[in-house]
């Protein structure tokens, strides 16, 4: 069996540790002679995985009984609906920040709804930072400020939370969460796409306070009423079980690691080896972030040209390097290092650029 150092910026590499368990369970889960894609969603063994994930996660994540965690199907791209539609009027509209692509795609949504607002844009410059606090504009009419705290194709991230004052704070967290302790207790809503750093395709978390997501719009079709998954527990319809099993797995993971603290001291020592490499290279690699926006998780550089950028991904892959370029939005190279990207796996791709420039310079 050959395994690669995944950089890929989602799916992407998740421990290898849940994977060998998910593998040595898969044919008979619980002693119930079956597996995790088979049982009844309302049996008791799939219950108590489904309140075991929502529970670690509130504990990582340091949040009480005043916060529920939902499990929603649509990708992180249907909260970017979802949200304005249970929240937002043409009277209190919903206020974004854009700082990339995602961001703007959830800012698109509202607007389409007729209730959006831009409070902020780092667009003209490429994205390549996050907005300063004295940049955002919010009206006090506003339902929310919606921010996307890690710009997985900019590779930019929020190392400030907003100042709202009333208005209540929403994030997309889709390539972040859990990366980090953060002061949750901020945030009214907080959504991840689990691709990226927890779990495989399939599931959406959403955390927010529970005020927020007990009654919803009448109007709203069922699945689209964060109220449905509240009053059930998300269980009104059949959850995407795999998914959730392993996010849960995941959780439990970083719990036995030392929590997000060692979470956090991973993925700083990953990053500023990566950093160091680009910094380091006499100019040979240029990072697209500016230095203060820098994200921990995905790491975007380009080289002097685009042949090299060809012959740099080639010659990564022939090295067990998988998954280093870039989105075509910002060309060149990214190096996504979530949770489970080893320490190692981010020293070998710095050993690589290294030898690379050396020999291409
Ligand atoms: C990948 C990503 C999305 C889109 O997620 P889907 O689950 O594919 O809809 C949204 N926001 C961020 C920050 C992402 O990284």
């Amino acid at each position: 069996m050959k395994r690669v150092y995944n950089f890929n910026p989602g799916p992407a590499t998740l421990p290898l540790e849940v994977l060998k368990e998910a593998q040595a369970e898969f044919l008979d889960f619980d002693g119930s002679g079956m597996s995790i894609i088979e049982i009844s969603h309302r049996s008791k063994s799939y219950e108590n995985v489904h309140n075991a994930a929502k529970s670690d996660i509130l504990e990582l994540m340091g949040l009480g009984n005043d916060y529920d965690v939902l499990f929603i199907q649509g990708g992180a791209s249907l909260q970017f609906a979802m949200i304005p539609m249970n929240f937002a009027t043409k009277k209190n509209p919903g206020f974004y920040v854009l700082s990339g692509t995602f961001s703007s795609n959830a800012y698109k949504e509202a607007k389409n709804l007729g209730v959006g607002e831009i409070s902020a844009s780092t667009k003209e410059e490429n994205f390549c930072r996050v907005p300063r606090q004295d940049e955002l504009s919010i009206n006090s009419d506003a339902a929310y400020l919606h921010i996307c705290n890690n710009n997985t194709i900019y590779g930019t991230e929020f190392h400030y939370i907003p100042e709202t004052g009333k208005i209540p704070l929403f994030a997309d967290m889709s390539s972040d969460m859990l990366s980090r302790p953060v002061d949750f207790k901020k945030f009214s809503l907080i959504y991840a796409g689990v691709q990226k750093n927890l779990g495989p395709a399939g599931v959406v978390i959403v955390v927010a306070r529970k005020n927020f997501i007990e009654k919803s719009l009448e109007t709203l079709p069922t699945m689209l009423r964060y109220d449905t998954f509240y009053n059930k527990n998300s269980l009104y319809n059949t959850p995407p079980a795999f998914s959730i099993y392993m996010v849960g797995k995941v959780a439990k993971w970083i719990k036995n690691c030392g929590g997000l603290a060692e979470m956090a001291r991973r993925n700083s020592i990953k990053a500023k080896i990566l950093y160091d490499a680009i910094d380091n290279s006499g100019g040979f690699y240029r990072g697209h972030a500016e230095k203060d926006s820098r994200s921990l998780m995905n790491v975007t550089f380009r080289l002097p040209s685009e042949d090299l950028e060809k012959k740099f991904v080639a010659e990564a892959l022939e090295n067990n390097l998988s998954g280093v370029k870039g989105h075509r939005s910002v060309g060149g190279m990214r190096a996504s290092i979530y949770n489970a990207m080893p320490i190692d796996g981010a020293q070998a791709l710095a050993d690589f650029m290294d030898k690379f420039r050396k020999t291409n310079a």
